[in-house]
């Protein structure tokens, strides 16, 4: 299989998050791409490519113009106005709350670089540093450079190792170490150019509320999520069970929200619902979201799924018959990321399930 990667995601040097209002140490860093790439090569079986610039009308096709323009001057706003930390962090977050009952006009935008990330983002834990316009951007390319390789290259199927991930950036907000949403935009670039409806499966640990918002009125776009229930897990606000769309697009979202504690069994039972679901819409691509912090020692997941279970779910998606954009989202135990990938792809092209690790052989990655 063929995998676009880009080493500009290495600008986005995150090292610490703030999280619950601690700063802690990033769960999301560099060497979690740079782990499945070095494990994909040490499998022989991948071919690792750059991606090529596609500008940004495809961003813009998803995107407010507005959060791009932000993100792209964000940081050397923040660098000329003495801004004194290395990272970029909202202080004051619009809430819904604060403009409630009055009219759009009044939420303002400050130009105030310490003030505008509040303006843009949801959460905290996603800070924006010298190198993070130019890493979203590159992850944005990787992934529409395997839409290319799918669409007009011949390939069945093709993995962007994006990062930043993508999945809970919305149309104008960002947030859960995303700030554009990768997934959205290929999904989008695969509707405008095969003229087909198009689906989502994401199995990232958590909801993917941003494609959920993005897609939540169209019936072109069917969005279904398998994650772990927001009674208990981020991002809260969104994934339960009751959103299925609205308009056009009711009955175009399906959220299967799983209980703490996950089986393998019951990962795979509600992955078989959502390919049932995926097969009775006509169209030939299915966009992956592949998080792997569905894993058992993932140390921001619950889940309890085993490296066998990743290759298992990759052959039941491509048993769909269809075409795969696979692209990275979340996984936060770097030791196992490039095992857990490694197991997903080649299960998703048929090739066996290799228990022994590619890299570092007896490492403790999956010892028990
Ligand atoms: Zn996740």
């Amino acid at each position: 299989m063929r995998v676009v990667y880009s080493p500009v995601h290495l600008g986005h040097a995150v090292t610490m998050q703030t999280v619950l209002g601690e700063r802690v140490p990033a769960n999301e860093v560099a060497a979690r791409a740079e782990r499945i790439r070095a494990t994909l090569l040490a499998d022989g079986g991948f071919a690792v490519a750059e991606p090529t610039e596609h500008g940004p009308g495809p961003i813009l096709a998803v995107h407010d113009a507005g959060i791009l323009r932000f993100l792209e001057e964000a940081w050397p706003a923040a660098r000329a106005s003495g801004h004194p930390y290395d990272h970029l962090t909202p202080e004051a977050i619009m809430a819904a709350g604060m403009t409630e009952g009055m009219a759009e006009r009044f939420r303002h935008e400050t130009p105030a670089p310490d003030g505008r990330p509040g303006y843009w983002a949801f959460d905290t834990s996603t800070p924006i540093l010298a190198g993070t316009f130019a890493a979203a951007r590159a992850a944005v390319d990787t992934a529409l450079t395997a839409v290319d390789l799918v669409l007009d290259g011949g390939e069945t199927a093709a993995y962007g190792l994006c990062r930043p991930p993508g999945h809970h950036a919305a149309r104008s907000m960002y947030g859960g170490f995303c700030y554009l949403n990768n997934a959205a935009i290929a999904a989008e670039e695969i509707a405008r150019r095969t003229g087909e409806p198009v689906a989502i499966l994401d199995v990232d640990y958590h909801h993917g509320n941003g494609t959920e918002q993005i897609f939540w009125r169209r019936a072109d776009v069917l969005y279904v999520s398998i994650h772990a229930h927001p009674d208990r897990a981020y991002p809260y606000v969104l994934g339960w069970e009751d959103e299925v769309g609205e308009g056009l697009g009711e009955g175009y979202t399906l959220n299967l929200p799983q209980p703490a504690g996950c089986t393998n069994e019951q990962f795979l039972d509600a992955l078989d619902l959502a390919l049932y679901r995926i097969s009775a819409e006509e169209g030939s691509v299915v966009v992956v979201s592949l998080g792997l912090d569905t894993y058992r020692l993932d140390p921001i997941g619950d889940f309890a799924l085993t490296t066998d279970a990743f290759h298992e779910a990759g052959r039941r998606v491509a048993a769909l018959g269809r075409r795969l954009v696979i692209l990275a989202e979340g996984g936060y135990h770097v030791p196992s990321l490039g095992e857990n990938a490694r197991a997903w792809l080649r299960g998703a092209e048929g090739r066996p399930f290799d228990p022994r690790p590619a890299l570092d052989p007896g490492a403790a990655w999956d010892a028990a």
